[in-house]
This record gives structure tokens, sequence and C-alpha cells, in this order.
């Protein structure tokens, strides 16, 4: 299915080649099973060189594929949250400071921190604050377009990555995300959890070498906005605005 293309394709070159080795297709059966198979095969031709037919094995390598998949997952993915995990967060970064510096349209990015997220545990216990932040994700993955990358850098510390947005675009974002949190508290266990969360803002800038010289503006802004009491959004302080933080 989806495949018809691909496979004309290659059978041309397979009868060009007169062998073909390793080619993967994904296949249904006629029971709609879906098999990923690899195909290795050989042409047979008569005493003119006309095309008499094929000899082909299949290998179905459906279980190594899904192996292959779910590895793959589990590198880039944080396990409690789902979210992209740190690693894989910087990667969207490398790619989105390229593009910065290719197209110089305007990208930020979000740093976050839960506030007094200790008390959470202590007062309610880790599980409850694995669920808080397990539904801290998906908040997150709510109030962000499908164009941003959201990751869990570590512990309760969260980036969204924001492209072609701009200073007030991710202020925007930042505030909305604050009210959300604020509005819907978590239910677990039949009691309510109320948190706050802390945000700092930092915008690409095309000098920029490395995701840490980002990452360390935006957590100068993070850290300003614990200073000043939480539950608040701070901008690096470079960057001249129109729209007051906080
Ligand atoms: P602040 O407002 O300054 O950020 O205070 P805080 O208590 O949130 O910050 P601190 O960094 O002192 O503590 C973070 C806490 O988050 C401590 C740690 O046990 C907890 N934490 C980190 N990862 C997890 C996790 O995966 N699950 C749970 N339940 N707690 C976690
Ligand atoms: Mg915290
Ligand atoms: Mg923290």
């Amino acid at each position: 299915p989806g495949q018809a293309s691909l496979l004309q394709q290659r059978f041309a070159e397979f009868l060009r080649q007169g062998v073909i080795n390793k080619a993967e297709y994904d296949v249904r059966c006629r029971d709609g099973e879906r098999l990923t198979v690899s195909v290795d095969g050989r042409v047979e031709r008569d005493e003119h060189g006309q095309f008499r037919r094929t000899h082909c094995v299949l290998h179905n390598i459906t279980a190594r594929k899904r192996l292959e998949e779910t590895l793959a997952r589990l590198a880039t993915t944080d396990h409690l949250t789902g979210l992209a995990n740190r690693r894989h967060f910087l990667e969207h970064m490398v790619v989105a400071m390229a593009r910065h510096r290719r197209h110089g349209h305007p990208t930020a990015l979000l740093m976050v921190d839960l506030d007094h997220f200790k008390h959470i545990n202590d007062g309610h216990g880790h599980a409850s604050g694995d669920a808080v932040l397990r539904q801290f994700a998906e908040t997150l993955r709510r109030v962000v377009r499908n164009i941003d990358s959201v990751g869990r850098l570590g512990g309760e510390e969260f980036a969204i990555l924001l492209p072609d947005t701009d200073l007030d675009g991710a202020l925007d974002l930042a505030h909305r995300l604050r009210g959300e949190v604020a509005r819907a508290p978590v239910m677990v266990d039949g009691s309510e959890i109320r948190y706050t969360l802390s945000a700092g803002i930092a915008l690409f800038r095309a000098e920029d070498r490395d995701t840490d010289a980002i990452l360390a503006r935006a957590d100068r802004a993070l850290y300003r906005a614990k200073q000043a009491g939480r539950d608040r959004v701070e901008v690096e302080s470079a960057v001249p605005r129109g729209t007051r933080a906080g």
C-alpha cells in the first residue's frame, strides 16, 4: 500500500541490474496484516537475453523493524511524559539554529521550571509528583502549535522551541501556559494539587554558536523569574521589549 511507484521504480532497476539485495517493503497480507519484508532476488533470462522470470526470497523482518522503531523512540523520548528528552530536544534546537541563520526568521526558546516542586513531592508523594509532571506535559502539548517542539530538559524543567515566533509571540504563549496551569489544578487520587511555573524567554541570534548560548540566556531569565517571586515570565535582558513581562 502506498508504495506502488517505489515498487515500479525498483523493479525497473532490478531488471536492469539482474539482482536485488535487501530491498525493504511494507506489504499487506490478504488477512490485512501488515508486514515489513526484505527482498533478495535475481532475474532469469533465456538464451536470447529475454526476460523469463525472477527468483525472489522475501524475509519477514517485521519484528526487527518494530524493535528498531521502539529503540529509536526510547532513545529520543522521556519515559515519564512522552516528550522529547533533553538530547532529542537539543537536536531540534540545532536544526532551528541552522534555519534561523539561513532565513533570519525570529525564533524563540521558552524555558519553564515548575515552582516549589519539592513541596508537591513532600506533601503528596513522589507518585503524585509524577502525575503532575505528566499532566503538565499534556498541557504543554495542548497549548503549542504543531510546528513547536517541546522537551523535558530534566526533573521539572521543560523547554519549548518556537520557530517563526518573536518576543511578543513567545510572551503570549508563556502567559497562556501560566494561565492554564493556574486555572486547572491537577486531580490526583481525589485531591487537588495546585502549582505554578516560572519561565524564561530567549531569542535566537545569528551569532549564536551553539545551543548552550541560547539555553544560558533563557536560564538567566528563568532565574530572574524565580528571584522575583516565581509564577512569572521573564525575558533575557538584552532584548528591548515592547511588551512587559511579569
Ligand atoms: P523552585 O521553585 O526553585 O524551582 O523549587 P523546586 O522545589 O521546584 O526546585 P528544586 O530544583 O529544588 O527541586 C526540584 C524537585 O523536583 C526535586 C526533585 O525531587 C523533583 N523531581 C525531579 N524529577 C522528578 C520526577 O521525575 N518525579 C518527581 N515526582 N519529582 C521529580
Ligand atoms: Mg522547580
Ligand atoms: Mg528545577
